[in-house]
Order: structure tokens, then sequence, then C-alpha cells
């Protein structure tokens, strides 16, 4: 299996109620390396651009406001089949749905505000990792 890289947001409503380290310990355990990581404070325009995908979508404004709210911790994860196992440990978008042991299982507050992100695919993987981090700002 193949070793690639995804990216991680930890979101305003986590790091709100201190739970940056809680979270990081679940990718470490689901064998997943932080090979960047840094907090910043989206601005409209960046939370607008990364999230362009859903435009249309009628929470479109609501989760402008809620990613742009407070910090978040953005994260470059290394490991075997990265973008799958990351998806996996974070669990379904709505947390009534997500399974037992998951993130947004144990620390997400609702479809909104579920506490992480994670690239979907390779692909997507690659764009938002870029659109990140300076490649001198990854250090596998
Ligand atoms: P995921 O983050 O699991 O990949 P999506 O790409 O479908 O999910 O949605 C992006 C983000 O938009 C979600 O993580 C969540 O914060 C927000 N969101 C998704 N669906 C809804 C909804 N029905 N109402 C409010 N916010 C939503």
């Amino acid at each position: 299996m193949a070793v690639e890289r995804t990216l991680s947001i930890i979101k305003p409503d986590a790091t709100a109620r201190n739970l940056t380290g809680k979270i990081n310990a679940y990718l470490e355990d689901a064998d997943l390396r932080f090979v960047a990581q840094k907090r910043v404070r989206l601005t409209r325009e960046q939370a607008e651009t990364f999230y362009g995908v859903h435009k249309e979508r009628s929470f479109f404004n609501e989760l402008v406001e809620y990613m742009t709210s407070g910090p978040v911790v953005v994260q470059v994860l290394e490991g075997e089949n990265a973008v799958a196992k990351n998806r996996e440990v974070m669990g379904a978008t709505n947390p009534a749905n997500a399974d037992e042991g998951t993130i947004r299982k144990d620390f997400a507050l609702n479809v909104q505000e579920n506490s992480v992100h994670g690239s979907d695919s390779a692909e997507n993987a690659a764009i938002e990792i870029a659109y990140f981090f300076a490649g001198t700002e990854i250090v596998g």
C-alpha cells in the first residue's frame, strides 16, 4: 500500500474546547504522522475558496461564518492509505451517523460543528495541502 499525504483541519468548535491534543492522539493512534501543522485563523476569502465546491449549498454562508469564527489547526498527515484512513478515523459528516470510536462520534457537536476536516481523495489532498503549505513547511 502506498504512503500518501492528506490534509486535516481541526475546526473552530474543537479548538474552542481545547481538544487539539485529544484529536491528534486519535490520528496518531491510526498510524498517521504529522509532517506539518500550524494554527491559523482563516480569512473569509480563504474559507470561501477552500469550500468553493459547496458554494451553491444552502449551508455555505453558515459554513464560512463557522470556519472563520475561531482558530483552526491545519495539518498534513502522512501514512499508508492516509486519505481513506483519516476519513475512517474522522467518522461520518453528521456525528449522529458516525461509528463508535471515531473523532466525530466522540467530539463533534452537530453536522456543521463536526470538529475535523479531511481530504476526500488523493487528488483533492494534493490541492488542499498546496493551498495551506509551502513545500519547505512539510517535513517527512
Ligand atoms: P465532510 O467534511 O465529511 O467531507 P462535506 O464535504 O459534505 O463533508 O461538507 C463539508 C462541511 O460542511 C462539513 O464537514 C460540515 O462542517 C458542513 N456541512 C455539511 N453538511 C451540512 C449541513 N447539512 N448543514 C450544515 N453544515 C453542513
